[in-house]
């Protein structure tokens, strides 16, 4: 066997599941991708398949994995990644899943939420996990599968099923169910867990009516989770870095420092603030989560959550047919002098941070004659550089004013983007080398824990921007811009 060593980091995203290779210099040497089908089965509905989920990321392993032994690489470790808060709930004996994932996207509890914000909980809830009320987190979506499958309830509570978010699904299914465990970031996103003590929390489990039996043991993000079983490549590789996904993109970005903040553009926007080894409540609604626990120690993060970025510019290509590739969008933008008063605003499903309105639905306003696609267009990118903006707001508003923004994810891909957003922020936006940071952070993580990389000094020596965008909008032409913005969403709200 050779003595290269390298990281197979997996990344369980929500449209795709991404599989890479790094050596120890941190360079990829592989990697591979694979998108699987959205289910939608009712309106506000969002769910993926476990099984289909489980063989995307197990053929993509295989092939990141094949071309790298080829080029005489070893794997010496597995980091993991993924879409964080989406639930699954499957049989301890038999592996399977009761119900389909149930996708952080999904609106369906909605009315639990609301249920639970009458009864005045929704500041014990904060002060406990730093979440709030709302669909988007892992407990009612558990909640709904016991109380929605014949039987599931009774199985739960003598032990026969567990929960996990998809790290915890994963690592179940590639330790051939000897693992049930998650990491800290996942944990905090599930408004089970206490990010005080660094428990699950008897009070919120009898809250949101969860049995304890299903829950996973929390680990630190670099840690020793188990080994692959021997039947999926070959021999057993560690499992030894776990992290949600804008954590780990969080991490990729070197935001280790209190105030580092990014914003990543995938499926949704997220952005996060560290926040060092105190949690900060936001004052203005705003998330608190854990940043990343390594030996034992949490550091904490703000975060600013919007539920579609580039989900409506997938939608325009899928949806609408506007367009064939989300590329095009870029040209298309940059094409009009303006957006002739043409605003959309995207709460396909609902709207998150700083609204957290379950119950809005997607607007577009201002229609002319004239109304083009391009206009449909431009109103979409636009869009989303206005709900960051909404987020910069709220952390104002909480005494954050950060000086510039890393950016990245796959919408950072577009210049004309990027270059608005910087002018609506009236920040420098400034986007990396490599663009794939979550991988990267998991790969890091897992690397950290094996010694092949070092410390946070170490890795934050190795990142590289790879180009700034400098806000250059007249003033007027902004405040006018964010008034339309406004505007819009009080219509649609
Ligand atoms: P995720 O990890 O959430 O699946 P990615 O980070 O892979 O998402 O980003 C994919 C998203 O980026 C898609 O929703 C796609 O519409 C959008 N996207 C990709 N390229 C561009 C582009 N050039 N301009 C605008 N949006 C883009």
């Amino acid at each position: 066997m050779s003595n290269k060593p390298c990281i197979l980091s997996i990344d369980q995203g929500t449209t795709s599941s991404r599989a890479m290779v790094f050596d120890a210099d941190i360079q990829v040497i592989a990697s591979a991708q694979q998108e699987f089908p959205q289910l939608y089965p009712a309106e506000g509905w969002v769910e993926h398949d476990p099984a289909v989920i489980l063989d995307s990321v197990i053929s993509v392993s295989r092939q990141a994995l094949a071309s790298a032994e080829q080029q005489g690489y070893s794997i010496a470790g597995i980091g993991i990644t993924n879409q964080r808060e989406t639930t699954v709930v499957w049989n301890r004996s038999t592996g399977k899943a009761l119900y389909n994932a149930i996708v952080w996207q999904d609106r369906r509890t909605a009315e639990q939420c609301e249920q639970l914000k009458q009864q005045k909980l929704e500041t014990q809830v904060q002060a406990r996990t730093g979440l709030l009320l709302d669909p988007y987190f892992s407990a009612t979506k558990i909640a709904w599968i016991l109380d929605n499958i014949d039987g599931a309830r009774e199985q739960a509570e003598q032990g026969e099923l567990a929960f996990g978010t998809i790290d915890s699904f994963l690592i179940w299914h590639l330790t051939g169910g000897k693992v049930h465990a998650t990491d800290a970031t996942n944990a905090s996103r599930t408004n089970l867990y206490n990010i005080y003590s660094g428990k699950w929390d008897p009070w919120l489990l009898d809250t949101f009516n969860v049995p304890k039996q299903l829950l996973p043991k929390v680990m630190d993000c670099s840690a020793h989770f188990g080994d692959t079983d021997n039947s999926l490549f070959g021999r057993a590789i560690p499992i030894t870095g776990v992290a949600g996904d804008q954590q780990a993109a969080s991490i990729g970005q070197c935001c280790f420092a209190p105030g580092a903040i990014k914003s990543t553009y995938g499926t949704g926007c997220f952005v996060m603030i560290n926040s060092g080894d105190k949690p900060v409540i936001s004052k203005h609604r705003l998330l608190t989560t854990v940043a990343y626990q390594l030996e034992g120690k949490p550091s904490y993060a703000i975060e600013g959550s919007i539920f579609v970025a580039g989900a409506a510019v997938q939608w325009l290509r899928d949806g609408l047919g506007l367009i064939d590739s989300a590329a095009e969008t870029e040209s298309l933008a940059a094409g009009l002098e303006g957006n002739s008063g043409v605003y959309m605003v995207p709460a396909f499903t609902g709207l998150g941070a700083p609204y957290w309105r379950p119950d809005v639905r997607g607007a577009i306003f201002g229609l002319t004659r004239a109304t083009s696609p391009a206009h449909m267009v431009r109103a979409t990118l636009e869009s989303v550089a206005y709900l960051t903006h909404d987020l910069f707001t709220a952390m104002a508003n909480d005494g954050i004013k950060p000086a510039s923004l890393k950016v990245d994810g796959g919408m950072v891909a577009n210049d004309w983007f990027l270059q608005f957003l910087a002018d609506v922020l009236a920040l420098p936006v400034c986007r990396p080398v490599v663009m794939e940071t979550t991988v990267l952070g998991a790969a890091y993580l897992a690397g950290r824990q094996l010694g092949i990389y070092g410390d946070f000094d170490a890795f934050t020596a190795l990142w590289r921007g790879a180009g700034e965008f400098e806000p250059r909008m007249e003033e007027c032409q902004r405040s006018d811009l964010l008034e339309g913005w406004q505007d819009a969403v009080r219509r649609a709200t």
